[in-house]
C-alpha cells in the first residue's frame, strides 16, 4: 500500500477521535522514524515520551521475542518469573515504595491510585491542579482540569477540586482532612511543560503528612528518565505515597504501574484487578527497558542533553518566543503565537514535535537523541522559530 491508500482507509474508518498528520510512519530506529517512502524524520515526540529507549532498542526486541514464544499472558493470581522480576526491581527504584500494583496505561495507573486513596483512607476529596492532566477514564478525566478534555462528558466524578499549581497557601487552604489524596505532576506535560518548585513539592508532603492524606505523584510523562532522575519527585528529596508510571515503563509495550508506599492501607484481595495487569509478555519487556535505562544511564543522558539541548535553544534570539522552560529532555518553547503552524513547518523539515496546550512546543525526544541530531534540531529551530509571524 501506498501513502496515499494508507491515509484513505485510516480516513474511511477512524473513530474519528484523532487529528490525523498526513504522514504514515511504518518503521523506527532510535531517536529516527521513516514513512512508508523510506524517508526520515527525527522524532521529537516519542510517542509523547513512550520511546525514552528509543525505536526497536534490540533488547527490548530479544525480550519480547524470547518471551512471547514462551508465555504471553498468565492473570496476576499466579505467580510468574518474570512478573516476579520486575516487581522486585521496579520497587527498588524509589526507595520506600515497595509494592506495586501492574496494570496496562497510564489513566489505568491513576485510576487504582485514586481507588487505592479512597479505600485506604475512607475519605472522598481528591485535590488536583489547575493545568494537570491525568488521562482520559472518568476517574483520571475528573482530575484533569482543562475543560477542552471534561466539556460534553460531564457528569464527572464528586469530590474532585483543582487549586493553582506551584502555589503553596492555595494548597494548604484545599487540603482538610476529609481530603483522601493530592495528586500533581512533577512537571505539568500536556498543561505546558511546567516545572514544580522545590519548595511546592515538599509542601505538599508535608500538608499531605499533617493532615493524614495521601500524595500521589503522577510520572507517567515525567518518569524513567526523562527530566534527568529516574523519577522527577527525586529531584527534590520527597517521597510521594501512591506513584504512578506507563509510558515507557515496557520499552514501548502498553504497561501501566502504581508504586505503592507503607501509608497506603487496605489493599485486600478483590479490592481491584486487570485482566491483563502484570501479564508476562509486558513484564519482560519491562525488566528489559528497566535493564537498558540501568545500563545505559538513561537519566544520566536526559540530564546531560538536556542541559546542552537548553544551553542552546536560550541562545536562538527570536521575539516570537516568549520562554523556554523545562527539566531534563523534557523541554517546552512557549511561543506568542499558536504552536500549531511551527510543528507543521518543523514537520516540513523533518522534525516531529508536540504541542503542549495552543502556544507550547513540547520537545520529548528519545533519550537516546545523539548530540548530531540535536545540533539539528537546534538548527532547523532556529530557522523556523525566527521567522517572520505573518499569519
Ligand atoms: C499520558 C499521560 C497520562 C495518560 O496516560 P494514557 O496511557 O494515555 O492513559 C496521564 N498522566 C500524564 C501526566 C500523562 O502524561
Amino acid at each position: 500500500m501506498n501513502a496515499q491508500e494508507i491515509i484513505e482507509i485510516e480516513t474511511k474508518h477512524t473513530s474519528g477521535t484523532y487529528a490525523k498528520q498526513p504522514l504514515v510512519i511504518v518503521r523506527g530506529q532510535g531517536a529516527s522514524l521513516f514513512d512508508v517512502d523510506g524517508v526520515e524524520y527525527l522524532d521529537c515526540s516519542s510517542g509523547h515520551g513512550v520511546a525514552n529507549l528509543g525505536h526497536a532498542h534490540p533488547k527490548i526486541v530479544e525480550a519480547i521475542y524470547k518471551q512471547a514464544s514462551t508465555l504471553i499472558t498468565l492473570f496476576e493470581t499466579f505467580p510468574n518469573d518474570k512478573r516476579a522480576e520486575l516487581m522486585k526491581k521496579i520497587t527498588l527504584l524509589v526507595d520506600g515504595l515497595d509494592k506495586v500494583f501492574l496494570c496496562n496505561s497510564g489513566t489505568e495507573s491513576v485510576e487504582a491510585a485514586f481507588k487505592f486513596a479512597r479505600i485506604s483512607t475512607g475519605r472522598k476529596n481528591i485535590v488536583a491542579a489547575m493545568r494537570a492532566f491525568h488521562g482520559r477514564t472518568y476517574g483520571s478525566l475528573s482530575a484533569t482540569f482543562n475543560k477542552k478534555y471534561r466539556e460534553g462528558f460531564e457528569p464527572l466524578l464528586p469530590g474532585f477540586g483543582h487549586v493553582p499549581y506551584n502555589n503553596i497557601g492555595a494548597l494548604d487552604k484545599a487540603v482538610t482532612d476529609e481530603t483522601a489524596a493530592v495528586i500533581l505532576e512533577v512537571v505539568q506535560g500536556e498543561g505546558g511543560v511546567y516545572p514544580a518548585s522545590a519548595e511546592y513539592i515538599q509542601a505538599a508532603r508535608r500538608i499531605c503528612d499533617e493532615r493524614g492524606t495521601l500524595l500521589i505523584v503522577d510520572e507517567i510523562q515525567t518518569g524513567f528518565g526523562r527530566t534527568g532522575k529516574m523519577f522527577a519527585i527525586q529531584h527534590f528529596g520527597v517521597t510521594p505515597d501512591l506513584l504512578t508510571c506507563a509510558k515507557s515503563l515496557a520499552g514501548g509495550v502498553p504497561m501501566g504501574a502504581v508504586l505503592i508506599g507503607k501509608n497506603v492501607k487496605n489493599l485486600t484481595p478483590g479490592v481491584h484487578s486487570s485482566t491483563f495487569g502484570g501479564n508476562p509478555l509486558s513484564c519482560a519487556a519491562a525488566v528489559a527497558a528497566l535493564a537498558v535505562m540501568e545500563e545505559e544511564d538513561l537519566p544520566g543522558q536526559a540530564e546531560a542533553k538536556g542541559k546542552y539541548l537548553m544551553e542552546k535553544l536560550n541562545k536562538i534570539k527570536s521575539t516570537n518566543i516568549r520562554e523556554v522552560r523545562g527539566l531534563g529532555l523534557m523541554i517546552g518553547i512557549e511561543m506568542k503565537q499558536k504552536a500549531a503552524r511551527y510543528l507543521k513547518k518543523l514537520q516540513e523539515k523533518k522534525i516531529i514535535a508536540l504541542n503542549a496546550g495552543m502556544t507550547v512546543i513540547r520537545l520529548l525526544p528519545p533519550l537516546v537523541i545523539t548530540y548530531g541530531q540535536i545540533d539539528r534540531l537546534v538548527d532547523v529551530l532556529a530557522e523556523v522559530l525566527t521567522e517572520e509571524a505573518s499569519e
